[in-house]
């Protein structure tokens, strides 16, 4: 999966801000700035649980930037990556990007500065940002104190595994999806295991 979607570092750059226009209506520059519908919720919900204020939440498109980011309660998508309800697409890959996001919006609801830790990745990592998604599966065991890149990757990896219950490659496994389950577990106990991959 590419990483090169995602990111949330731009939003420092871009200075960003929430406009009021009802949703999905686009905008006159093409942008949409609309909240979450009920199926997103539910959808988010499975996860997240009561972490997240959703009413708060904006989803935009910003279809002049090739990066997904997330800042405070507002998430923009690129043009490619944005759906007017990700809970009824069938991309399970864009809907994993956009629980990505949203993880985001866990952490920044959850007292994360989430500009600020970007920074610090960037410089981390040497100005490489895609280098910050990167994570071991023995960092699962150390959820709670890992990067929020590395957070939200595996909670995207767990989405994803878990609704397609298909490993993207050899060396994934349903018991790497177990894995990282049981990581996102011990933040929201309630997330449902799809019974396809429960067995290794
Ligand atoms: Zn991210």
């Amino acid at each position: 999966m590419t990483r090169k979607l995602r990111g949330i570092f731009a939003a420092a750059a871009l200075g960003l801000t929430t406009a009021c226009t009802p949703a999905p209506t686009p905008l006159s520059n093409g942008q949409i700035n609309r909240p979450l519908t009920d199926g997103e919720i539910a959808m988010a919900y499975q996860i997240f649980g009561d972490s997240i204020d959703y009413s708060r939440v904006r989803v935009h498109k910003n279809a002049h930037s090739d990066n997904n980011r997330a800042h405070k309660s507002s998430l923009y998508m690129t043009q490619a990556s944005y759906r007017d309800d990700y809970a009824t697409s069938r991309n399970s890959q864009v809907r994993s990007i956009f629980i990505h996001e949203l993880a985001h919006i866990w952490q920044s609801h959850n007292g994360k500065d989430l500009v600020g830790e970007a920074v610090g990745l960037f410089f981390r990592h040497g100005g490489d940002y895609d280098r910050a998604y990167d994570y071991d599966l023995f960092d699962l065991n150390n959820f709670e104190n890992l990067s929020i890149e590395q957070q939200a990757s595996i909670i995207e990896d767990y989405f994803y595994l878990n609704e397609t219950a298909t490993p993207w490659n050899a060396a994934e496994t349903c018991r790497n999806m177990e894995q990282r389950a049981g990581a996102v577990r011990r933040v929201f106990p309630d997330i449902p295991i799809n019974p396809v991959c429960r067995k290794p």
